[in-house]
Parts: structure tokens; sequence; C-alpha cells
């Protein structure tokens, strides 16, 4: 049996959303640029998505860019609102996507200030340390809608009202939370947002960025006049209709998905906190429904997850390799864990087609296989009181 609890890494596409994005492959295959019968075709099907990504965020239509992805999206908004600019301040948090912390980083190198934002042991940042941290000559706020790893939304509508009230541009990256709870940029007062199809069961490569009307974004892509010659290059008309499908029907399920996911996710959570020395890691924040992140002290994540997918289950870690070795979840350690604990965290991310036998075979699974790792754990074994089973 195979058990996929990866949904934040990404999600299948849905039937649905296929069968509508069939016909732009076949049928209406036009360029949505040309001015014969079958570009018309290809982007009435185009506007008809723009419409639907538009609702889903209670957006306008002209608000709307398609793009390749949530990376493109956040790389556009920041870079197109610093660009613009020239120089200035940015204020971002130390636990965004590397989508915009490396793109702060480049700015940074190009001469801009940047601050990174901590954010609390529950893994949320205070509304009142963003306002602390405007300076004059601020130009943009980024700070994300929710984070991939622990699921914790961010203050999002009391940021929104503080980057207002200081007339200052605000981006978020939406992409975890778009499709999986509320989002609506004029209840929170969003300028810039980044969302990205396949983080809601529409296909991979596409996305859209919000940009508010009368906001000015700088060009990302150079190159033909599409999306009103602000992203040059042909449209991805099945990508952009697929989005607009699985968008709206994200947004019309959400209800009885969000409660789905929220029960499986409690049962799975409840069940491993059973075991010694667990913690859920962004517990006491409110977070988006389908994200369990625990930590199994005195084991190694990475062997867990090894363990669980000879089995056929699918999770993840926040663990980044780089260069041979394992680098432990930044996320994490911006929450105040230690590097072993970091290291010994999984990130569950339950989907609308889990079910409570899956979720049951999974707690069974993992239960067998943190009580072998943190048998086998030196460290257990010195928290436990030198006592090691083998
Ligand atoms: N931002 C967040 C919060 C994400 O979780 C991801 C993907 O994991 C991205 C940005 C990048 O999106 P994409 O994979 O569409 O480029």
């Amino acid at each position: 049996m195979q058990i996929y609890l990866d949904h934040a890494a990404t999600t299948y596409t849905d039937k649905r959303v296929l069968e509508v994005m069939r016909p732009l492959f076949e049928e209406t295959y036009g360029n949505a640029s040309s001015l014969h019968g079958f570009g018309r075709a290809a982007e009435k099907a185009v506007m008809k998505a723009r419409e639907q990504t538009a609702a889903a965020i209670g957006a306008k239509t002209e608000e709307i860019y398609f793009t390749s992805g949530g990376t493109e999206s956040d790389n556009w908004a920041i870079k197109g609102i610093a660009e613009l600019a020239g120089k200035g301040h940015i204020i971002t948090t130390s636990v965004e996507h590397h989508a915009v912390l490396d793109t702060c980083d480049y700015l940074k190198s190009r001469g801009f200030d940047v601050t990174f934002l901590p954010v609390d042991e529950t893994g949320r940042v205070s509304a009142n340390s963003v306002e602390e941290a405007i300076q004059p000559d601020t130009i943009l706020i980024s700070i994300m809608f929710a984070n991939n790893e622990t699921g914790v939304l961010m203050p999002i509508a009391e940021i929104g009202k503080i980057a207002r009230e200081h007339d200052i541009l605000f981006h978020t990256d939406a992409v975890q939370a778009v499709g999986h709870v509320p989002v609506d940029v004029n209840e929170t007062d969003i300028d810039l947002l980044s969302m990205s199809a396949h983080k809601f069961y529409g296909p991979k490569g596409v996305g859209a960025l919000y940009v508010r009307q009368g906001v000015t974004i700088g060009r990302f892509m150079h190159g033909g006049a599409q999306e009103r010659s602000v992203r040059a290059g042909t449209l991805n008309t099945p990508g952009i209709v697929g989005l607009g499908a699985a968008a709206q029907l994200a947004v019309d399920t959400m209800t009885e998905n969000a409660r789905h996911e929220r029960m499986l996710a409690n049962r799975l959570t409840e069940s491993l906190l059973a075991l010694p020395e667990t913690r859920l890691n962004g517990a006491g924040a409110e977070r988006l429904p389908g994200h369990v992140n625990v930590t199994f002290s005195g084991i190694e994540a990475e062997a867990l997850l090894t363990f669980l997918d000879l089995e056929g289950i699918a999770v993840s870690t926040g663990s980044a390799c780089s260069s041979g070795s394992l680098k432990p979840s930044y996320v994490l350690r911006a929450m105040g864990l230690s590097i072993e604990d970091a290291r010994g965290s999984l990130r569950m991310s339950i989907g609308r087609e889990n079910n409570v036998e899956q979720i049951d075979i999974a707690i069974q699974k993992i239960k067998a296989a943190v009580e072998r790792l943190q048998a086998l754990s030196p460290l257990f074994a010195q928290r436990r009181g030198g006592k090691k089973h083998v």
C-alpha cells in the first residue's frame, strides 16, 4: 500500500482539472496572442481561468498575471518592486521559503537593506516586530501567509493593516495557503500575492502573481507583449486553464476538505505525541489543516523517512542537503529547536484523498520505526538514564 503524506511538497492533478486541460493540448491549441479563431478560442479559455483565479483570492481579473509557479511569482514580486525603487529597505522573516529568502539575499548583495525578522517558539512573526522594523526607506514587506514546514499561519491581516497605514507595499507568499484556507486580498490589505497550482491539485509549473491595481511592478521577463507587456512569453494555456479550474475547485470544496484533513491531522498528532520525547512544532499557533510537524527527540528524521519509504509511506523532513551533509531545517532552528531536535523532525502533510485507514497504518509504521530508532540512538539512551535497548 502506498500512502502519500507529502501534499505540501506537491499534490496530484485532479482528474476534473486534467479533463479541462486536455482540449487545450489537442483542440484549442492556438497561441492565445494570435488574432485568428484558434488564438481567440485559447484566449477565451485563458480569460475564464483568469476569472477563476481572481475569484479564488477576491481579486479583479486585471490584477492576475500568470507565471511559471511560486518561485517565479516570489522573484518577480520582490525584484520587480525593488528594481523600480532602485534602493531601499525590505522587511521579511527568517522562515520564508528559499524563493523569498534567496531573492532577498540577492538584493542585499546589490545594495538593498534587508531585515530578516525572527519568529517566536510557535513559528509566528509578531506584527509588532514588523511595525518596529519599519524605516523611512522601507519599500516592501514580504511575509509568507503560511509556512511550508510547519503550516503555521502568519498574522497577515494585522501586517497588511500596518503596511497600509505606513504606505508600504505588502507582498505575501501564499503558495501553501491558497486553496487550503480562505485568502482575500482586500480583507487583508495585500498588494502582491504569489500562488502555485501544484499545491492545490493543479498542474506543476504554473502559478500566478496578484498585483493590486495601481501598483506598478517592473518587468520580470523581457520579450513579447503578453500579460500586459510585463511578463513576456507564450502563455502556457493548458497550465493556466488547469490553475483556474483547480483554484475554483479548491475554493468550492475548501470547508469540507479542511474539516477532513484536520480530523486526520488530529488523529495522527494525538497518536504520535503519545510516544516518548515527541513534540508538535507550531503547537499553539493557528495552522493549515493538513500539516503535522513532529520532533522525535534523539533520532535522525532522515533515517525515519527512509524506513517509511521502504513501507510505501511518503513524508518529508525540512533538512537540506548541502555538500553531502544534512543541514537541519532553518525554520525549526529559528523556532528555537536544538540542532538535534531539528534533525529529528518530520513533516507529514495530509491531503483530501487520505483516509482514516491510511492514517492508522501510517501511525503504526511510524511508531514502530521511531521506537526502533530511539532504542538504537545513543542520544535517546542518555536521556532515558543510560539504558540502551537494542
Ligand atoms: N513558496 C512556498 C511557501 C512553497 O512551499 C513553495 C514550494 O514548495 C514555493 C514558494 C515554490 O513554489 P513552486 O514550486 O511553484 O516554484
